[in-house]
């Protein structure tokens, strides 16, 4: 199995428009952060997780030439926000299937009622298949089995998964025990760390390190990171030896 990071940056991107933050600044690609998401890939099988305003950007970048489905942790636009351009996809193999909480579907056909009209809908429109996704359900995707890891977002419920010795957790803020058995055992857990300071919904980068070490995987790569995180290069020599800093377009076999 392989995962390819197509975005690791925090809601508002790296660089953030307008901003003269030397992070946003740098010239070093991996300081430049599309919305966070990632394709998952093994056989002949591509699934992607979150659907963001970078997707189409992304989708170009990755070389992604079919998407077998597409899971969503939760509804805030930034993992949301790049639903209409499926449509390449739909054009070449149909519908889209697309997996989330029963709250974030319905949230999505509010977002983007024209996707989901049943009575004249415009040609064209994006099309989905919802599957609803239960806490304690594991689901099929392929011929392989995902463990939802329920977690919160400052209040917010929002799903992680985990899929073989592979667990990708963003805006996590607290887990509840229970919910962190599930991550026994993992070869790559990837976890959310926004940056330095206390944040209410978002696992800073002490709480992201406290929780790896608690969780124990072989390694862990952060995501959803903000510029005031600082530059990549500074950061990651900062970090434990098996702890890494994702950055677009990093690709890691399992
Ligand atoms: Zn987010």
């Amino acid at each position: 199995m392989k995962v390819y990071f197509l975005g690791t940056g925090t809601s508002q991107g790296i660089p953030v428009i307008g901003s003269d933050h030397p992070v946003c600044k740098s010239t070093d690609s991996k300081d430049k952060r599309l919305r966070v998401s990632v394709l998952i890939r093994w056989d002949n099988y591509s699934y992607v997780i979150d659907c963001g305003p970078d997707f189409r950007q992304q989708m170009l970048a990755s070389d992604c030439q079919k998407v077998d489905g597409i899971i969503f942790t939760h509804e805030h636009a930034d993992h949301t926000a790049g639903l209409d351009d499926i449509r390449p996809f739909n054009y070449k193999q149909g519908e889209m299937p697309i997996y989330a909480h029963k709250r974030v579907l319905e949230d999505m056909q509010s977002r983007f009622g024209y996707v989901f009209e049943t009575v004249n809908k415009y040609p064209g429109a994006p099309s989905v298949k919802t599957i609803e996704i239960v806490n304690n359900e594991p689901f099929s995707i392929g011929n392989k089995l995902v463990i939802p890891v329920d977690v919160l977002h400052g209040n917010l419920q929002v799903f992680g998964y985990r899929i073989d010795d592979f667990a990708y957790l963003t805006d996590v803020k607290t887990i509840e025990d229970v919910e962190i058995e599930k991550l026994r055992n993992l070869k790559v857990l990837v976890v959310n760390a926004l940056r330095e300071e206390h944040h209410f919904s978002h696992f800073n980068l002490q709480e992201a390190l406290d929780f790896i070490a608690l969780v124990k995987p072989e390694k862990a790569y952060l995501t959803h990171i903000s510029h005031i995180l600082g530059f990549h290069e500074e950061v990651q020599k900062r970090l434990p030896e098996n702890v890494f800093l994702a950055y677009d377009n990093l690709e890691i076999t399992l």
